[in-house]
């Protein structure tokens, strides 16, 4: 068996692996080389087209047969096709396998026989299902008499990101050691836990599970052993992320458009300037600064505050979903395109099973609600250290000798708010009704 990954980013269009994944991958690949050498194999690596890197690989080593795991994005599936179709053509035996997902997209069906758009009905179906027990690692894999060519990686990072993204540990034993400490620690309080940002309150495995370094057969196969966990909230989230796959597969133009065509004529605005301010989390909102710096700094954001950020994007700035989807892309190290997708169309309300547009996110009660001790906003906006509780989700409301005791200046060492929340609501709720009408 000859191990093969071939880096090959002009097949997945604009879709190609953001920054912030390439760090990730190249982690994870090197780990995986380790992890094979250590049962006797290796990784060979390739860069350009994997059609015809696989057609020189089978001729250096005889191969007469090609096996890999499915994926989902649309360009993949085209270009995987297309290999299949040209492989099997001279004569090579391929297959691909599922190892990504609990069951494949089009196994599952409503009553109607058509693709789920609601999430209820679609986990209650899935959930109920029989999900295959994951195989052991191999002790041993035998290697080929001769290795073919490999090349050397190159997807180094940007090295300002270095730093924060050292609380990650690419490859299967971070994602093993994550899985048995979130069991131990936070599954059961996931249903408290998972809504505050300033706790390590979920798994943190959507990266790992996003490069396969993990599958979700093996999280059900660990869960399996806790009480109550069939019909659990930790469960139902891996629910959404093959949900997530299902609405992708099944609606392959969604990466771009909305799901419900209404949407098409939204008046979004072109606001570079707001854009800017939002991405380098420069708000003057704290919560959603905090969110963004996490996401600069660590290539990943809490669930809760993606929700607040993206809502405060889409709705207070009115800015197209689709321009947070793309900064996302690129410094997220968990960037999925089904997850992504969903989870943008799912907070502007154009996609299945979306929350309703006129549910616009408070930032302010948001972060009170959620980060009331203010851990998290005084982590990752140092310069609001000195506030009280009170006013930490609010520094334009504190009066004067608060700030100044806290060493604040608004539109100083801290932006004031770059829009009025009360009034960008009803300007969204007005832009609403006009795609209504
Ligand atoms: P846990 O709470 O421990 O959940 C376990 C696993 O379930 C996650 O690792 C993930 O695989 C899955 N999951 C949890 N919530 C969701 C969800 N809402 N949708 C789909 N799967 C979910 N997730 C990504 O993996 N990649 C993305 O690119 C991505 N973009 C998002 C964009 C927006 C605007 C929003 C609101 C959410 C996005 N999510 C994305 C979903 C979610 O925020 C992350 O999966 C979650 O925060 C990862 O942290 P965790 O592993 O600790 O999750």
């Amino acid at each position: 068996m000859v191990p093969v990954f071939i880096h090959d980013p002009e097949s997945e269009g604009e879709w190609r692996s953001g920054e912030a994944s390439n760090w990730w991958l190249h982690h994870s690949l090197e780990r995986l080389d380790e992890d094979l050498r250590a049962v006797g194999s290796r990784l060979i690596v390739r860069q350009g087209d994997s059609l015809k890197e696989l057609r020189s690989i089978a001729r250096e080593t005889g191969a007469d047969a090609v096996f890999w795991n499915r994926r989902y994005e649309p360009l993949v599936i085209e270009r995987d096709t297309r290999i299949k179709e040209a492989l099997s053509t001279k004569g090579l035996e391929t297959q691909s396998f599922n190892g990504a997902l609990l069951h494949e997209p089009w196994t599952i069906r409503n009553k109607a026989g058509k693709p789920f758009r609601v999430f209820t009905p679609y986990w209650r179906t899935c959930v109920r299902m029989d999900v295959d027990a994951p195989l052991p690692r191999p002790r041993k894999i035998k290697a080929p008499k001769k290795w073919p060519r490999s090349n050397e990686l190159d997807l180094l990072p940007r090295l300002n990101w270095a730093e924060g993204f050292k609380v990650w540990t690419p490859g299967e034993k971070g994602a093993t050691t994550n899985l048995k400490r979130f069991l131990s620690t936070a599954f059961t309080d996931y249903g408290n836990g998972r809504d505050r940002p300033d706790r390590v309150g979920t798994s943190r495995l959507s990266p790992h599970l996003h490069f396969g370094e993990i599958g979700p057969r093996q999280i059900w196969a660990a869960v399996s052993k806790c009480p109550g966990w069939r019909h659990s909230q930790f469960l139902a989230e891996i629910g959404w992320r093959e949900f997530a796959h299902h609405l992708l597969y099944h609606f392959p133009a969604t990466t771009n458009e909305p799901l419900r065509p209404e949407f098409k004529k939204f008046r979004w605005r072109k606001n570079a300037q707001a854009l800017r301010a939002w991405q380098r989390g420069q708000t003057g909102y704290p919560i959603v600064d905090a969110g963004l710096r996490e996401l600069w700094t660590t290539g990943w954001m809490h669930n809760r505050v993606r929700m607040i950020v993206a809502s405060f994007l889409v709705k207070d700035l009115l800015i197209d979903w689709t321009e947070g989807a793309k900064w996302f892309w690129d410094t997220l190290v968990d960037a999925d395109l089904a997850s992504n997708t969903l989870g943008w169309q799912w907070t502007a309300g154009c996609g299945a099973d979306a929350a309703p547009f006129f549910r616009i996110f408070n930032p302010t009660s948001q972060g009170e609600k959620f980060d009331g001790a203010g851990g998290y906003v005084r982590r990752w906006c140092p310069e609001l250290k000195g506030l009280p509780d009170k006013w930490l989700h609010q520094p334009w409301n504190a009066p004067a000798h608060v700030l100044e005791t806290a060493a604040i200046k608004l539109g100083g060492n801290y932006p004031e708010p770059i829009v009025n929340h009360s009034t960008a609501r009803n300007v969204a709720l007005d832009a609403y009704q006009r795609i209504k009408r």
